[in-house]
């Protein structure tokens, strides 16, 4: 019967310092003694052809809308092409933990990210809306206290449009960050 043999020192994996074997960590690095052997616990991802073939397709479809309809192409640009790459990043997930998707679900799950896309722009949107009316308001009251009747409208701009800006920019960050991860 063979029998193993424990060693009572070890070489450090990452920084080669002699350890006793009994610990956990190395004494000179810090790092842990144990390595970890196996697949990494995340692939890489890249861009497959055939994902990037429909990346591709989809440009080309909404830069001939632009070219008819430039508002309608920049819109369904905007909206497709964030969602596709969701869409792929959503795919190459389910495909790692097993469990590849068919095509009416990798549809599905292109309708609810083009979604969900669309929910993100429309509160940035409304987000932008609300604090561009709070900041009109403010400006014009400012504009009456300080100018009375000869205000040129001036400060309504300067106190609106950045503050519309600040409104858009937070509430997308906010909807990007609740809605833009792929939970599992
Ligand atoms: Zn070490």
């Amino acid at each position: 019967m063979a029998r193993i043999t424990i060693p009572s020192h070890v070489n450090c994996p990452h920084c080669a310092a002699r350890n006793p074997s009994a610990g956990e960590r190395c004494g000179s690095c810090g790092r842990p003694l144990t390595l970890y052997i196996g697949p990494p616990e995340h692939f890489p991802r890249r861009l497959d052809l055939g994902s990037l073939m429909w990346l591709i397709a989809l440009i080309a479809v909404c830069l001939g809308v632009t070219r008819e309809v430039p508002a309608l192409g920049v819109f369904l640009l905007a909206i497709a092409v964030p969602a596709l790459l969701r869409t792929f990043v959503w795919v190459a997930r389910q495909k790692e933990d097993g469990q590849p998707m068919f095509w009416p679900e990798k549809l599905g799950a292109f309708a609810a990210c083009a979604g969900i896309v669309w929910l993100i722009l429309l509160g940035a949107v409304a987000g932008f809306a609300m604090a561009f009316a709070i900041g009109s308001i403010a400006g014009a009251a400012l504009q009456a206290i300080a100018f009375g009747a000869q205000g040129n409208g001036q400060a309504v701009l300067f106190a609106s449009v950045p503050l519309g800006c600040i409104g858009g920019v937070l509430a997308g960050y906010y909807l990007v960050k609740a809605l833009w991860p792929i939970k599992d």
